[in-house]
């Protein structure tokens, strides 16, 4: 005798509750974004990153190439233009 499985559908989530879920604020990322505060995607906000060396040895560190050792993220003026516009339909001036 087999077991029959049984189908099961996802919960009916909307975005802002998946959000929430997995603990991201959608409008504190967009005031991050803003004042050009949001962590370098490479180093992790550290300003340095390692690498290794083609002969045995100790992996090195050097200045972060992405964020030129800052530990932000590089956000364009449009972006950020962007961002405040969109806080301001919110009622948030940053
Ligand atoms: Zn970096």
């Amino acid at each position: 005798m087999t077991k029959k499985l049984e189908k099961t559908q996802p919960p009916n989530r909307t975005a802002a509750e998946i959000m929430d879920a997995i603990g991201i604020d959608p409008l504190a990322e967009m005031e991050r974004l803003a004042n050009g505060e949001m962590p370098c995607g490479i180093c992790g906000g550290a300003g340095k990153t390692r690498y290794q060396k083609p002969v045995k040895g100790r992996p090195k560190e050097r200045m972060c190439e992405n964020c030129q050792g800052s530990g932000k993220e590089t956000v364009s003026p449009a972006l950020r233009d962007e961002m405040r516009a969109e806080l301001k339909k919110y009622g948030l001036n940053v």
